[in-house]
């Protein structure tokens, strides 16, 4: 066993590499190809090793009637309440009340154009934090799995309202050291929705968060004289000026979208249809769009997501870059100067994998090796099922 130091970067492109120039150092570096969806999506297959058509989390919502935290909204079915977006925020403020126990990323959030007669029809995917016992219904995430074995960790900079990176991690001292200490750094995809990946205020912030990476990686160079160390991003951030109203596209068609089950997110708009009649107009209504696309079975199969029923939608339509929906389940987009959850396929859409031991050849990792890598660092039996592969080269001379 070799304990293993990690950094992990949310949204960190490798052309940004550039403005940090401790782990552009480091001599073994590849792309990561991301899946295709947000956080949501790619955390489960960092942490579990197997693509979304196994692990089952593909957005923050699925259709889920019979678990809704909204059951109370069904009386909006047949009161005349008045539905807007001030009455949503009263409503939701309510239901976190009423369901405050929700220690995933994202709890409970408020569905902003979303009427509320729709709210109980969803329910969230996500009911704990990622490394939180049994976070996955499916598969063990690589939490579930060295607590199995008793391997001891460490994480620092998860906390949610603990503060920056620069707290976090900043003030971490390193008193004992576990066989494995994940530093989580986040800040990056918040700039990076803001300013953009390129921006003097990321980039600012990319060379300081590069120093303080440095200074972690020296204290535990002190400490440990021979370990792993692997530096990993999700995704990149793509650009997103543009916006499409969809209610505007239906709206010329002469439909409402309010008459659909519906929920449209950043760059995605997914359709639960309660009749053939539902389906037909809404293709006919999405087929003139050409900023995207209707998901197809060559793309579920392409991109590992295939589901065992309808909870992420009937239809599913994706908004290529550099588009963004302008009304959506989180708000009207403003703000939001750059974006991922692209397809994988887009250059920019890659992540980042960094590390100082060889890798096997290739020109891309996957999110699905994580699991594989870090378990052969440390010695432990990679899961058959696993998807990905493990990075190291020779990596066998090792796990014996
Ligand atoms: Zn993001």
């Amino acid at each position: 066993m070799r304990p293993v130091l990690t950094f992990f970067f949310d949204a960190l492109k490798p052309e940004s590499l550039k403005y940090m120039p401790f782990l552009d150092s480091f001599p073994y570096k590849r792309r990561m190809r991301s899946e295709l969806g947000h956080s949501v999506t790619c955390h489960p297959s960092m942490y579990s090793g197997v693509h979304p058509n196994k692990h089952l989390q593909w957005f923050v919502w699925k259709y889920d009637p019979g678990n809704t935290p909204f059951r109370w909204a069904r009386v909006f079915k047949y009161l005349g309440f008045v539905d807007n977006v001030g009455s949503r925020y009263f409503l939701h403020k309510y239901t976190r009340q009423y369901r405050p126990n929700n220690t995933s990323w994202f709890g409970v959030p408020l569905l902003v154009n979303v009427p509320l007669r729709y709210w109980p029809y969803f329910n969230v995917v996500e009911d704990r934090a990622w490394d939180e016992p049994g976070y996955l219904k499916t598969y063990p995430t690589v939490f579930d799995i060295l607590r199995s074995h008793s391997v001891q960790f460490e994480i620092v900079g998860m906390t949610k309202g603990a503060g920056s990176e620069f707290n976090q991690i900043g003030n971490h001292r390193f008193a004992k050291i576990r066989p494995w200490t994940y530093f989580f750094l986040g800040s990056i995809d918040g700039y990076s929705h803001k300013y953009g990946q390129d921006a003097p205020e990321t980039i600012d912030r990319m060379r300081r968060l590069d120093q303080l990476v440095e200074s972690k990686y020296r204290a535990y160079e002190q400490l440990v004289p021979e370990f792993d160390v692997f530096v990993f991003s999700d995704h990149g951030h793509i650009p997103a000026p543009k916006r499409v109203d969809i209610h505007a596209v239906f709206q010329q068609h002469g439909v409402k979208l309010s008459r659909f089950i519906h929920l449209i997110e950043s760059n995605y708009a997914r359709f639960w249809f309660r009749n053939d009649r539902e389906r037909a107009i809404v293709e006919r209504v999405l087929s003139g769009m050409h900023e995207g696309l209707i998901l197809q079975d060559e793309h579920f199969h392409r991109y590992h997501l295939e589901m065992p029923d309808n909870r992420y939608g009937d239809l599913v339509f994706y908004l290529d870059a550099p588009y963004l929906f302008s009304k959506t389940i989180w708000g009207f987009s403003r703000g939001q100067k750059s974006m991922h959850g692209y397809l994988p396929d887009h250059p920019a859409s890659d992540g980042l994998f960094l590390s100082q031991r060889p890798l096997v050849a290739g020109e891309h990792a996957e999110l699905v090796d994580i699991l594989p890598t870090l378990l052969a660092s440390l010695g432990l039996p990679i899961p058959g099922y696993a998807d990905g592969q493990v990075l190291w080269e020779k990596a066998e001379a090792l796990n014996g």
